[in-house]
């Protein structure tokens, strides 16, 4: 018997006013899992990240983490009960160091998993390591994608939801980002993580679901889409 996911979001719809933006999404995410979330512009990734995390008023469907029913809390519980998203746009605290950005993000460790410590994170970032002492502000745009997402995981989340995490990036800090994403898989963490660059999907992702129109597409193992050229062409701008 396989364990059941960590997360389950059935028939999810969202609207921003009256646009229906998701119709009806359904994706799982395992236990240990990466799993990328794909699709053009507009598609509707983000919204999909943010109906699962309790952002959106209006919105319909089912939102399972770690076997409870998540669908109508408030976004702060949804977080507490080990969910960590990373949005698209950097959220430093431009006025306090790299040290006091990570100590804001400090949460209780979960129970059977070591807590993240700026120690442990600085080996997993080391340029973060060589610019602790550094304000947020003074840091470049790809420094602070990657403080968010040290900064996130001090909350000590099971899983995590990234969004477009290599969007900007320059190419050797895309490759930072890839080792990152692959070093917190082989820590047994989940990741949900939207993303348009085929790369670097296919480089650290297990599975991909492509969504067009509010609608998932494709579901299925990464290989299944890099080798399928019809589905790539159709869903993606590639
Ligand atoms: P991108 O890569 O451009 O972020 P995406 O797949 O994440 O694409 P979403 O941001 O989820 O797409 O957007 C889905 C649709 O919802 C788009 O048509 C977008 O214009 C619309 N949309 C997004 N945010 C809002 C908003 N705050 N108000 C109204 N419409 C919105």
């Amino acid at each position: 018997m396989t364990a059941a996911p960590l997360l389950t979001v059935g028939n999810l719809q969202a609207w921003y006013g009256r646009a229906h933006i998701l119709m009806g999404v359904d994706l799982q995410v395992g236990r240990g899992e990466v799993v990328a979330l794909m699709g053009r512009n507009g598609a509707g990734k983000t919204t999909t990240m943010k109906a699962v995390m309790g952002l959106l008023d209006a919105r319909t469907g089912s939102v399972g983490f770690d076997g409870r029913d998540v669908s109508a809390l408030p976004p702060h519980r949804i977080a507490r009960l080990g969910l960590g998203y990373v949005p698209e746009d950097r959220r430093v605290f431009t006025d306090l160091t790299v040290e006091e950005n990570l100590e804001v993000g400090r949460q209780p460790p979960r129970a059977g998993a070591p807590a993240w410590t700026p120690e442990r994170l600085y080996a997993l970032f080391p340029n973060l390591a060589e610019m602790c002492g550094r304000r947020g502000g003074r840091m470049s745009g790809g420094e602070q994608q990657m403080l968010t997402l040290a900064r996130t995981l001090m909350g000590n989340p099971s899983l995590l939801l990234l969004d477009e995490p290599s969007e900007g990036l320059a190419p050797r800090i895309v490759q930072q980002m890839a080792d990152a994403v692959r070093a917190l898989k082989a820590e047994g963490l989940s990741i949900l993580l939207s993303e348009q660059n085929l790369a670097f999907a296919g480089a650290v992702a297990d599975r991909a679901c492509v969504i067009e129109k509010g609608r998932i597409r494709f579901d299925g193992p990464m290989r299944t889409l890099l080798d399928d050229e019809e589905a790539r062409r159709a869903y993606l701008a590639v």
